[in-house]
């Protein structure tokens, strides 16, 4: 996938990027998903920049944010298929918190997080998943600690559905969007994409192999002790070198935020988004009842 096929995006030549927008594109397509039918939140950084390529409503939020606007939108509109997106530095550092909350929350969309193991935009500060010894301008004698773990951050936070894949595989990449996309819950995707301009060593150029279409692993997705000792594996193999890729964890039986609040009472059946244009409903207007009542 080049440049070339994509003229208006300014992702630099050879930018994983571009594997991920590819991948996207194919998924929405292959579900019959229509622009109006999608939002894309994004968080600041080169990853940013996707929803300004890809046809749909788009939300560029603030760094580390792309969780909580995703969050409220699918709250108060369910049937809108939300996505939300950001890189390495901005869903596991500056966004941290909103990850491992909407994770345990088991909140209904797909996150794709580039995971590039640097800052790209800024010009290649380490992040959270820059590998121990990775020199660059903010540690330039190698940064000293071992990097975040995504994979097996995200089981113990509570994501139902959680993957690995690489842009270099934009096939399988487009599989696992899918899959994603029609996962009820929180689907995590840790999407491994190269950034030639600031991170020449990225290790994701190495060959990956896919875990569930290997001979060399067997385990069960759906059973979490197995999908956490293959996750560890995972997570130690990239920093030996080896590129392991494919679906690691799947609950398909966990109910997602909304269908719990929702079989609780304390969310409408009827979409909030829906009735806001309702007269009817007035503590949907409570800021114009509190404005009326103090002007
Ligand atoms: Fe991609 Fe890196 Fe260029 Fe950003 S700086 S567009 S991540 S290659």
């Amino acid at each position: 996938y080049t440049p070339e096929l994509e003229p208006q995006a300014t992702w630099c030549p050879g930018c994983g990027d571009f594997g991920v927008l590819k991948a996207l594109k194919g998924a929405a397509q292959e579900l019959g998903k229509s622009p109006e039918e999608m939002l894309l939140t994004t968080g600041i950084g080169c990853s940013g920049k996707l929803n300004s390529y890809f046809d749909s409503y788009g939300f560029h939020t603030i760094h580390g944010r792309s969780l909580p606007v995703a969050r409220a939108a699918k709250l108060a509109n369910p049937g809108v298929e939300v996505i939300a997106a950001g890189g390495d530095g901005d869903g596991y550092g500056i966004g941290g918190n909103h990850f491992m909350h909407t994770a345990r929350e088991n909140h209904d969309m797909t996150y794709i997080v580039f995971n590039n193991e640097i800052f790209g935009l800024t010009k290649g500060q380490t992040s959270p998943t820059s590998p121990k010894g990775h020199k660059s301008k903010t540690q330039p004698h190698g940064s000293a600690k071992e990097p975040l773990r995504p994979l097996s951050l995200s089981l113990t936070s509570g994501s139902s559905y959680i993957a690995r894949t690489a842009a270099v595989n934009p096939n399988q990449a487009k599989e696992i969007i899918v899959e994603a996309m029609e996962h009820d819950g929180f689907a995590h995707i840790d999407f491994l994409t190269q950034c030639p301009t600031w991170n020449k060593d990225a290790r994701q150029y190495v060959p990956y192999i896919d875990v569930n279409e290997s001979d060399d692993y067997d385990f069960d997705p759906t059973d979490r002790r197995e999908a956490a000792d293959m996750m560890a594996e995972t997570e130690q193999a990239l920093h030996e070198g080896k590129v392991l890729t494919g679906r690691f964890y799947v609950d398909n039986d966990r109910p997602s935020y909304g269908e719990e609040k929702r079989a609780i009472g304390e969310m409408p059946e009827e979409p909030l988004a829906e009735r806001y244009f309702d007269d009817s409903y007035e503590w949907e207007r409570s800021a114009d009842l509190f404005l009326d009542k103090h002007k």
